[in-house]
């Protein structure tokens, strides 16, 4: 952490949740929100929270919607010197109502918001002068805006000594575009970190098996993978060692939403902060369980004192 911030680029919206289950928008319903969030704001929202050194590359109108995301990111100890305020766009938002069967209707208001209309500036370019750390979400990966910063961070960061994590999660169907596919793999292969859930190990790897992921991601470069396993935990693997797994803590579920952003937070500010793999995988296991108790896609993110009492008041499922 004394090599400087952890630096995260990409959007930034409100989330307005339906309170009851069903399917889509099509008539009046119950709402609540607005929500800060954006999977990149959950994550450095999170790495706030625990006390490492944070900024944001992002954007958000000149709209109440914007402020509330700056006065949350500020509060949480997120340095917002790189949050552009767009007069002209508003701040990028998302309708979301769950099915009962968990699946997830959006309506999204992101390429034509605010959320997009970031670039690299002298804000950014003095901020990744003294960054340490890069992480990369797979949702930034459909901005081109986010392309422009992130190609020109990451030799930045990489030139201090600094490290790099990326977070897979992209929407499948991207990968069919030509201009992304390339970007995705490029990211795969400069990252130190690898934080992907469910299918996106072997997404990433490009095999269909699990095994032979884990060893074509060591191959070209990969250090350490933080496999997201839902209610099912997480495991770690580092390339010539025993995998380590943390079982998932017992809650009720509430709100997914934003659980593998508070992990990927957790993780990368724990191993920041100089904590072995066991110790950052329990308090990014804590970070992810503790959030889905809340309705809100960052609204459950803890600080060290409220994930280690936490810790202390909650069973491991088996
Ligand atoms: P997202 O749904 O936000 O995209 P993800 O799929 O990337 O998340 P998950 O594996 O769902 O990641 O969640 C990350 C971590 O949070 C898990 O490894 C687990 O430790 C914790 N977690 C998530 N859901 C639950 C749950 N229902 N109960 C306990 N822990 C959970
Ligand atoms: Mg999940």
């Amino acid at each position: 952490d004394s090599l400087g911030p952890t630096v995260c680029v990409g959007e930034i919206l409100v989330e307005i949740v339906a309170t009851t289950p069903g399917a889509g928008f099509l008539e009046a319903q119950p709402l609540v929100g607005p929500f800060a969030s954006g999977a990149p704001a959950i994550f450095i929202s999170q790495c706030g929270r625990l006390g490492g050194s944070a900024a944001l590359v992002g954007c958000v109108g000149a709209d109440d919607f914007g402020q509330l995301n700056l006065a949350r990111l500020a509060s949480d100890g997120v340095d917002t010197g790189t949050i552009r305020v767009d007069p002209d766009y508003p701040t990028g938002s998302a309708f979301v109502r769950y099915r009962p069967d968990g699946q997830r209707d959006f309506v999204f208001n992101l390429a034509t918001s605010a959320a997009a209309r970031f670039g690299w500036d002298d804000a950014t370019d003095a901020l990744l002068a003294r960054a340490g750390h890069l992480h990369v979400m797979g949702t930034a990966l459909a901005m081109a805006s986010a392309w422009e910063v992130i190609d020109r961070a990451l030799p930045l960061v990489k030139a201090r000594g600094g490290s790099v994590s990326f977070d897979p999660n992209l929407r499948k169907e991207l990968l069919h575009d030509p201009e992304i596919l390339p970007r995705f793999s490029r990211m795969v292969a400069q990252c130190d970190l690898l934080l992907p859930s469910g299918d996106e190990l072997r997404m990433a790897a490009g095999t269909d098996n699990d095994e032979t992921a884990l060893t074509t991601l060591f191959e070209l470069g990969v250090a350490e993978i933080a496999l997201k396993q839902g209610a099912a935990g997480a495991t770690v693997c580092v390339a010539g060692s025993e995998p380590v797994h943390a079982p998932a803590f017992r809650v009720q579920e509430l709100d997914p939403t934003g659980a593998g952003d508070c992990f990927g937070g957790a993780y990368v500010t724990c191993r920041r902060l100089g904590m072995e793999i066991a110790e950052a995988l329990t308090y990014a296991c804590a970070a992810g369980a503790r959030n889905v108790t809340v309705r809100g896609p960052m609204e459950g993110a803890g600080t060290r004192a409220e994930l280690d009492a936490f810790i202390a008041a909650t069973e491991r499922r088996k």
